[in-house]
Order: structure tokens, then C-alpha cells, then sequence
């Protein structure tokens, strides 16, 4: 029996077999858990009932959810209330800014709609969906709730820019949430992940000298994967850290640690 065993988990992110989120539902699902998942649009739907039914998970539980509505948001979980009697698990897996937020220098590039869209859906949506999903996460077991972040949250990275900013925000999301949720039974964590090669990674300008600069300068000399970041999802939305809450973990190979690092050539 695995870890997660009688775990209900709302999974929010998935957009292919790349996907992060992906890599979380993998984990989740060989340690027992039974998942639902969100789906941001009609051309993603597919994608995701792939995923579900690869997972051997129940297809009717996946709901359509764009994070920038609020009736959505609402709907996914009045029809999850309908199928489950409470959540245990709800991961958000959820980032986005418009791709010119993503290319040049930060004073140059960022605009008040850039900032306001990439708050909104990168960092805004956490508080929301955990908000909407508070009547089921009360009647959870041991319940748990999970955010993606980047260490651009606190460091400076090119390109990067104004994400760098929502993620702050989100992070600090995720400890306001833990701390009024905690007297609740609720945890609250997020994973800080390496970069890994995704359709969202895919619109920062530049990604692929980011993969190369972490190769070469984490202590582990690689990048992580979806799996590894499967894994950490699962113990940290799992009882097994049940002590732990308000906590950004990283997997990123030891990345967050350097302070500089000479070229071996
Ligand atoms: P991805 O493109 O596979 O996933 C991003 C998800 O966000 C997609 O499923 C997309 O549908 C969803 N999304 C975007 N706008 C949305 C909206 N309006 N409503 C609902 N969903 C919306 O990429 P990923 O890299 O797996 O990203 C997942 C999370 O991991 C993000 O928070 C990202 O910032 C974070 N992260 C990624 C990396 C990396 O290098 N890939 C590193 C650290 C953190």
C-alpha cells in the first residue's frame, strides 16, 4: 500500500506530459492516491483525460477551470463536493505571464497589465482556489495544499522579470495561507523547483541557457526532473510531513545554495 492510500487529491495544472503537474500526478497515483484534475480549456481537456485514464483515475472527475474565473473556480468544486464527500490534497501547478513580460531587461519590459495578469494567475489564484476549496479541505483527512515556485521569488534571474515578482507573491500566499489554515489541521507548502523543460518554461526568453547554467553550477551538475519533483509533492502532501507547513522546499539539484561558480573549463 502506498503512502498516499485513501488521499484525495485535486490536482491544477496539467498541460502535458511534460507538465510538472504531470510528474506530481505520477507520484501521487503510485502512492495510492485517487486524483482529480482541472483542465484550463477545451484544447487541453484531451490532454488531461489522457493522463487520467493512463493513471487508471476516474475520468468523470475532471473539471474545466481557466484560474481567472471565479465561476469556474466555484464549479470545480461544488462538483468535486458532489463526488467526494471532502479534499485532502490540492495542488497548484499554475503560472503564466504574456510572453513580452518574459524577454529583456525588467524596467524596459514590465507594464501594469503584465503585472497585474502575471499576479493574478501565477500568484492571486492560489489564495483563490484554496479559499473555494476551504469547505472540502475542512472535511479532509489530514489535509494539505501545495504551490509551485522558483527561486526567482528572491534572486534575481534574466528574463525572468516580473514572474520573479509573482512568485514573491505567491510564496508569501503560501505562509499566509499555512498560518491561518494551521490552527485548522490545513498545511500549506510549496516545492521551489529547478528549471525543467515545459510548454510554460518554453515562453521565458532565453530557457535554454538557464538549463545550461544550472547543469553546470548546482552542486548535483544536472537539472531535476518532473519525477523528482513528483516524488518531494508527494511526501510533502502526504502524513509523513505532517510536521511541516509555511515551508519552501527546494529540488534543484542544490542550485539555491551558490552564491558563485567558477567555469571547470
Ligand atoms: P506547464 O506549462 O506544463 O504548466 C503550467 C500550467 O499553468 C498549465 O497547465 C496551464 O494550463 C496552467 N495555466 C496557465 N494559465 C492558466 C489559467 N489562466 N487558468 C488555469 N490554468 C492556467 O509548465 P510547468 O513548468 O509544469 O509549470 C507548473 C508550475 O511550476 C508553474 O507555477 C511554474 O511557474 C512552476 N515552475 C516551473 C519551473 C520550470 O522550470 N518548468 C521551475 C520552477 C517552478
Amino acid at each position: 500500500m502506498g503512502f498516499m492510500a485513501g488521499k484525495r487529491a485535486l490536482i491544477v495544472g496539467v498541460a502535458s506530459d511534460r507538465s510538472i503537474a504531470t510528474g506530481i500526478a505520477e507520484a501521487f497515483a503510485r502512492e495510492g492516491a485517487e486524483i482529480a484534475f482541472t483542465y484550463q480549456n477545451e484544447k487541453l481537456k484531451g490532454r488531461v483525460a489522457k493522463l487520467a485514464e493512463r493513471l487508471g483515475q476516474d475520468t468523470d472527475l475532471l473539471f474545466q477551470c481557466d484560474v481567472t474565473s471565479d465561476d469556474e473556480i466555484d464549479a470545480v468544486f461544488a462538483g468535486l463536493g458532489e463526488h467526494w464527500g471532502g479534499l485532502d490534497v490540492l495542488v497548484h501547478s499554475v503560472g503564466f505571464a504574456p510572453r513580452d513580460q518574459l524577454e529583456g531587461g525588467f524596467t524596459e519590459s514590465i507594464t501594469r497589465e503584465g503585472y497585474a495578469i502575471s499576479h493574478d494567475i501565477s500568484a492571486y489564484s492560489l489564495a483563490g482556489l484554496t479559499k473555494a476549496a476551504l469547505p472540502l479541505l475542512e472535511k479532509g483527512n489530514k489535509p494539505a495544499v501545495l504551490a509551485l515556485t522558483y527561486n526567482a521569488a528572491t534572486m534575481v534571474v534574466p528574463n525572468y522579470n516580473v514572474m520573479g515578482l509573482a512568485k514573491a507573491s505567491l510564496e508569501s500566499c503560501m505562509r499566509f495561507l499555512a498560518a491561518d489554515l494551521g490552527p485548522k489541521g490545513i498545511r500549506v507548502n510549496a516545492i521551489s523547483a529547478g528549471p525543467i523543460k515545459t510548454l510554460a518554461a518554453a515562453g521565458i526568453s532565453g530557457f535554454r541557457k538557464m538549463l545550461g547554467y544550472a547543469e553546470k553550477s548546482a552542486p548535483l551538475r544536472r537539472t531535476v526532473t518532473i519525477e523528482e519533483v513528483g516524488n518531494t509533492a508527494a511526501f510533502l502532501c502526504s502524513d509523513l510531513a505532517s510536521g511541516i507547513t509555511g515551508e519552501t522546499t527546494f529540488v534543484d539539484a542544490g542550485s539555491n545554495i551558490m552564491a558563485m561558480t567558477f567555469d571547470e573549463d
